[in-house]
């Protein structure tokens, strides 16, 4: 009998619509608003790589030496050098990475003995082409730049 008075009168719907309502205060959303508001992400999150230039010369920090390249698994970093005539120090020409087929393992910036390869927090790494995933030295060295979002 109980069963069906609650059938008749819909309190079930009720109370379902009472929870509902409920959790339409703006202090119960639990969806972060992104990207009005940036998540935090975590200490050690590996995000998009960065080729650190020294802030005092300017200069790229990389010695071209090969070793990231080495210790990558899917040998998607490429590096090119030449050598200076006169000091016989190799010199960074250009610097390659596939963002599409990184794993974000870190290895690479493990290997590097300068700190010069680093993978940053920055998380913002979609495109539109598989193209515009391989990243060439200057977007390495500036990074992404993350749109912003207006109304
Ligand atoms: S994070 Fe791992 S997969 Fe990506 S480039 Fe570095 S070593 Fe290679
Ligand atoms: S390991 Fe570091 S210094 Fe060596 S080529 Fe890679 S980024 Fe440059």
């Amino acid at each position: 009998m109980k069963k069906w008075i609650h059938k008749l009168l819909l309190l079930d719907l009720l109370a379902g619509l009472r929870v509902t309502f409920r959790q339409q205060r703006p202090s119960n959303i639990a969806t972060e608003q992104y990207p009005e508001e940036r998540p935090e992400v975590a200490e050690r999150y590996r995000g998009a790589p960065r080729l650190n230039i020294n802030p005092d010369t300017g200069d790229t920090m990389c010695i071209a030496c090969d070793l990231c390249a080495i210790a990558c698994p899917e040998k998607l970093i490429l590096v090119g050098s030449e050598r200076d005539p006169q000091t016989k120090h190799k010199v960074l020409t250009t610097f390659t990475y596939d963002l599409s087929r990184c794993m974000f393992c870190g290895l690479c910036e493990d290997a590097c003995p300068v700190d010069a390869l680093e993978l940053t927090q920055d998380f913002e790494l979609a495109s539109y082409s598989r193209e515009g995933l391989i990243w060439d030295r200057q977007m390495l060295e500036e990074g992404p730049r993350p749109l912003t979002y207006e109304h």
